[in-house]
């Protein structure tokens, strides 16, 4: 047996002291949040389709609670024109947002010359970002198909459908089954998608008990999901934290787009009822988002909508002296061309103040995840 004595020759003891000055400096100067360890930006994007501002402003005149909308600090304008059209389309709107420039309403995805173009979701994919998608509508709808697929019509479902095989995308959520799996060309894109490693699920259900970890294409719908009126349920907003959840652990940043799809629908049917419930649904799927940038400290939040839709106004009515009675009156069952609201929080949030173009959005989501 050997003594423990030489442990404590000077030398040792040198070099222990060493040791442990080493180890205590590289506590204090490599903290994680050091600024010079540049750790990549997490961007949610949550898009309300046809929101305005009186939408938001009628759901927090009902509300009985303090909304997630009423949490950021910092806000804009944007201005939701197409390239050749005073009033967009969503397609052309969401592509604005995905791609960064103007286009003509119907194109997903592809420029004024049907070219496509590339879109952040795609950018932050090849620098190795984990990507998702969630919508209350079919997956391959103008707004969530604008991220991911090219195609010179909005009315492509089943092309739009494939192009989303063309990408890595590490999930997706929403409905629009039938366009993957009951095509006119007979083909199963389903069966695709499992050799590319995804678990496709069909269910709303099994979307909760799926513990693995492959990639998801959750299609739990045929085409589009029940409004809320109809019984959706928690859907977004359970749908958005689970798609945080699994998109964070990949540890290398992730951009995730969420969807309040129906918001929209609400305004085409001229319906203030359906409107308020979408948007306060929209807005639980806000809270998720909000409540994990706090804590993240490194996460970039937007909400904002693709265009108004209704020309909805929270009118009064003139016979009532009181003034306390909102009548909601619609000028169109089409969209129209005022600004919409944009709310930002985290990193970057600060370029998001003030009036500015769609494109703006995409420049600052891309600037912020160092995209190029
Ligand atoms: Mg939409
Ligand atoms: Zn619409």
């Amino acid at each position: 047996m050997y003594s423990i004595k030489p442990l404590f020759t000077m030398k040792n003891r040198i070099l222990s002291c060493l040791l442990l000055v080493l180890v205590f400096a590289s506590f204090t100067s490599f903290k994680p949040d050091d600024p010079k360890v540049k750790k990549p930006v997490n961007v949610i994007l949550l898009i309300g389709d046809g929101m305005g501002l009186s939408q938001v402003s009628y759901a927090l005149m009902m509300a009985t609670e303090r909304m997630a909308f009423e949490r950021f600090k910092t806000l804009g304008l944007s201005k939701t024109s197409a390239a050749d059209h005073k009033i967009t389309d969503s397609a052309a709107g969401a592509t604005a947002l995905a791609s960064g420039a103007k286009t003509y309403n119907g194109a997903v995805g592809v420029d004024i010359n049907k070219m496509p173009m590339t879109t952040i979701l795609e950018m932050a994919e090849a620098k190795g970002y984990a990507t998702g998608m969630v919508a209350t509508c079919a997956i391959t709808h103008a707004t969530p198909a604008s991220f991911i697929a090219h195609q010179p019509s909005r009315e492509m479902y089943e092309e739009i459908a494939k192009d989303f095989l063309k990408t890595d995308i590490d999930l997706f959520i929403g409905g629009g089954y039938d366009h993957f799996a009951k095509r006119k060309d007979n083909v199963d894109l389903t069966a695709q998608l499992k050799v590319n490693g995804y678990m496709v699920i069909q269910s709303e259900q099994e979307l909760y008990m799926y513990t693995g970890t492959q990639k998801l294409a959750a299609l739990v719908a045929p085409k589009h999901l029940p409004k809320m009126q109809e019984g959706r349920g928690s859907f977004l907003a359970n749908s958005t934290q689970l798609a945080i959840n699994r998109l964070s652990k990949s540890g290398t940043g992730f951009f995730l787009m969420v969807e309040g799809s129906q918001i929209d629908w609400g305004g085409h049917a001229n319906d203030a009822e359906y409107i308020r419930q979408e948007v306060m649904d929209f807005d639980l799927a806000i809270a998720k988002a909000l409540d994990f940038a706090e804590k993240d400290g490194n996460t970039l939040v937007i909400v904002t909508a693709d265009h108004e839709t209704g020309g909805f106004a929270l009118s009064g009515n003139e016979e009532d002296k009181t003034q306390n009675k909102i009548e909601p009156k619609f000028t169109t069952k089409n969209h129209t061309g005022t600004m919409v609201p944009v709310y930002a929080f985290g990193p970057g949030a600060e370029s998001l103040g003030g009036i500015y173009e769609n494109t703006w959005i995409f420049n600052v989501m891309k600037k912020t995840m160092g995209l190029k």
